[in-house]
C-alpha cells in the first residue's frame, strides 16, 4: 500500500520494544492515527527526537494497515517545534494533545482540529495566561465536535429567557420553565455565563487581550464544558482529574 504523506502533530508517544515508539499523531490528512515508528531511540538513528517528541508539528509517511495490525508511520521531520518553556505553558499544551487523543475517534478527519492543534501551540510559545488558552480551547474544541455550547438561549424551548441552568447533557443552557424536563441542569450564575460567552466567542489568537479571569470563575467554566464532553463518552476514569494541575 502507498504511503499518505501528511503534515501532522504529534498527541502521544510511547516507547516500544528496545528502540521503536508508538506515536498518536493528529494527522492533517487522516484525523487521528496510531503508528509505530521503528528504530528511533539507537544512537545511529538520523531521525531527531524532536521529530517524535509530543507537541510537534511533523511531516511524515503513513502507511494504513487495514486490520488490527498496527499502521507504520516513517522518515518523520520536523516542520515547527512549539518551544514552550513555561511550565504552566507545557502544563496546559499537553492536556490539550492529552484532551484531543482522549475525545477523537481514529481515522475521522477534522482539518479545524488540525488548525486549532497549530494556532494554539503558537499561541502558548509566548502567552502569560495559558488557563484561559486552555479553557477557550477547550470550548472551542467542543463547538467543533458539535456538542454545544448554547448560551444564548435555552437548549430545550429555545426561548431567550433567564437561564440560572446549564445542562451538560443539551450542551448549553436551561431556563427554569424547562428545568424539569432536565434533571441534571446545575446552577450557573449570571456572573459567569457572561464570562463564558465571552470566551466562547473569542479567537483563541486574540486570548491576550484579556489579563486575568479569576481563578473560581475560570474553574467553573471549565466544569460545565466539562460535564458537556463528559455526556458524550464513556470513558470510566476520572479524564479531567490532572486539570486541578493547571486550574
Ligand atoms: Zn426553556
Amino acid at each position: 500500500m502507498a504511503p499518505v504523506k501528511t503534515e501532522a502533530i504529534i498527541l502521544k508517544k510511547n516507547n516500544f520494544r528496545e528502540t521503536s515508539v508508538i506515536l498518536s499523531l493528529y494527522t492533517e490528512h487522516l484525523g487521528k492515527i496510531k503508528g509505530l515508528l521503528k528504530g528511533v531511540r539507537t544512537e545511529k538513528s538520523r531521525i531527531p527526537p524532536l521529530a517524535f517528541t509530543p507537541g510537534a508539528h511533523i511531516f511524515a509517511l503513513s502507511y494504513m494497515k487495514r486490520s488490527s495490525e498496527l499502521n507504520l508511520i516513517s522518515s518523520p521531520s520536523l516542520i515547527e517545534y512549539y518551544d514552550i518553556c513555561g511550565k504552566e505553558n507545557l502544563k496546559a499544551w499537553h492536556l490539550i494533545l492529552n484532551l484531543v487523543n482522549l475525545f477523537t475517534q481514529e481515522k475521522e478527519k477534522d482539518e479545524k482540529i488540525f488548525n486549532l492543534l497549530k494556532k494554539t501551540g503558537k499561541i502558548l510559545v509566548s502567552s502569560s495566561t495559558p488557563e484561559i488558552v486552555f479553557v477557550i480551547f477547550k470550548l472551542r474544541i467542543i463547538k467543533i465536535f458539535g456538542y454545544g455550547i448554547e448560551l444564548s438561549r435555552c437548549t430545550i424551548c429555545r426561548k431567550e429567557e433567564e437561564h440560572p441552568f446549564f445542562s451538560g447533557k443539551e450542551g448549553g443552557i436551561v431556563c427554569r420553565k424547562c428545568r424539569g424536563r432536565e434533571a441534571y441542569a446545575v446552577n450557573i450564575s449570571g456572573r459567569i455565563l457572561n464570562v463564558m460567552r465571552q470566551l466562547e466567542r473569542m479567537d483563541i489568537e486574540k486570548s491576550g487581550i484579556i489579563k486575568s479571569i479569576p481563578g473560581e470563575i475560570l474553574r467553573k467554566i471549565n466544569f460545565y464544558a466539562n460535564i458537556t464532553l463528559n455526556y458524550h463518552t464513556d470513558m470510566d476514569k476520572i479524564w479531567w482529574a490532572n486539570e486541578k494541575n493547571l486550574l
